[in-house]
């Protein structure tokens, strides 16, 4: 059985024809032009299915995407202005009518979870939280190896837990969320504040791996207000892992050893007894991994 697998993200939208152990027949990524909005999208995924349909007939297909997603409909519940007009959106009716295939949806950060969970970071564990630090902070809870994704398709804003009362604004409306302090692009403000001229986030790694005492203080913030989310999180849901990806995670084993050292000292000591961190396997395959398991596993 093949599916094609599309993960729709602001700026490309990355596609593959998939077979039940997770083989990629094909693979390829186009632009978004999100600002065309939700219904042009829709089209163009249309297109390249109807394409791919003909090349190597499908069974179905699976999409990951941005925003909050009703699985069960496969409608878009709730997404940002990234995206115009996508809330509301029924992905699953409108791609199924065009190319006669059962068609799934999920949210892309769940995508992420799932394609840990079947093909990476997390084969030996039932009960985690995948967090994707990028231009804010997603999370995903797999719980006793399920999806848990709460009662309106929105489990796991972790990036909108409130670290400083009345801090940054933030686009949820809040004031003072982590994903202000600690997503990368926080991170990416703070060197930008800090230095004179510019340094690229990979430059002030480099910086900070050789001891540069003004990059330490910028990381060690950043650190400290993550570790600090987390361990609400991890004191919430007591999970035996926690998986980093997104931008933020090419750091490696620097990144997490810093991670573990600040989290592990904070949080309570039965909490940590079972507690690990690792770094997501896959960096762009996991959300179409994770369409893809999200449709066989049913
Ligand atoms: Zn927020």
């Amino acid at each position: 059985m093949l599916i094609a697998v599309f993960d729709i993200g602001g700026t490309s939208i990355k596609y593959g024809v998939v077979d039940r152990n997770g083989s990629f027949m094909e693979e390829g990524s186009f632009p978004t032009e999100a600002n065309q909005g939700g219904e042009a999208i829709i089209k163009k995924v249309i297109t390249k299915s109807l394409e791919i349909n003909k090349a190597w007939n499908i069974d179905g297909i699976s999409i990951s995407t941005a925003g909050q997603i009703d699985a069960v409909k496969g409608v878009v519940v709730h997404a940002t202005d990234n995206i115009p007009d996508y809330t509301g959106m029924g992905i699953a009716n409108s791609i199924g009518n065009a190319t006669g295939v059962k068609v799934k949806v999920e949210n892309d950060v769940n995508c992420a979870a799932l394609g840990e969970y079947w093909k990476g970071a997390a084969t030996d564990k039932k009960n985690f939280l995948c967090l994707t630090i990028g231009t804010g902070i997603g999370g995903s809870l797999i719980l006793n190896g399920q999806l848990y994704s709460g009662s309106t398709h929105a489990a796991g804003e972790i990036g909108h837990l409130t670290l400083y009362p009345g801090g940054q604004a933030c686009t949820c409306g809040n004031y003072g969320c982590l994903e202000r302090y600690a997503s990368s692009s926080a991170l990416e403000k703070m060197i930008n504040e800090s230095f004179d001229s510019k340094v690229k986030v990979i430059e002030f790694f480099e910086k900070l791996r050789y001891g540069d005492k003004q990059s330490e203080v910028i990381f060690n913030r950043w650190l400290d207000d993550l570790t600090t989310g987390l361990k609400s999180v991890v004191h919430v849901l007591n999970p035996e892992l926690i998986v980093i990806g997104g931008g933020v995670s090419a750091q490696g084993e620097f990144l997490l050893n810093h991670i573990k050292q600040s989290l592990f000292k904070k949080v309570m000591p039965n909490h940590r007894r079972n507690l690990d961190v690792r770094i997501a396997v896959h960096q762009n395959k996991a959300n179409l991994l994770g369409a893809a398991y999200h449709y066989f596993a049913d």
